[in-house]
C-alpha cells in the first residue's frame, strides 16, 4: 500500500495472475497483491526495460502513455 506504480508500464484489469511477469523481471518490480486483485509494477524498482510486456499471454502489460491510453501518464 502506498507504493507508486511504475511510470513506464502498468498492468490492466485483464491480468489473469499467471505470474510469468514476476518470474521474468530481474528487478523484482512486480507486486502480487491478494486474490482477485491485479498485479502492479512498483515505480521505485522498475527501470522500464519492457521485458515483461512480451511474456504476458493476455497483453495486460501496457506502456503508460501509449496511444489511446494516457490517463495514467502522470507528470
Ligand atoms: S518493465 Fe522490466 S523492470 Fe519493469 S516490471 Fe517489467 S520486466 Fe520488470
Ligand atoms: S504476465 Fe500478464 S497475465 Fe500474467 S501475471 Fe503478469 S500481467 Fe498478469
Amino acid at each position: 500500500m502506498g507504493n507508486k506504480v511504475s511510470q513506464f508500464y502498468r498492468i490492466e484489469k485483464n491480468c489473469i495472475r499467471c505470474g510469468f511477469c514476476l518470474d521474468i523481471c530481474s528487478w523484482d518490480a512486480l507486486d502480487a497483491p491478494g486474490k482477485g486483485r491485479t498485479f502492479t509494477i512498483e515505480e521505485d524498482l522498475c527501470p522500464g526495460c519492457g521485458i515483461c510486456v512480451d511474456c504476458c499471454p493476455v497483453g495486460a502489460i501496457r506502456r503508460v502513455g501509449a496511444s489511446g491510453d494516457d490517463d495514467a501518464a502522470g507528470r
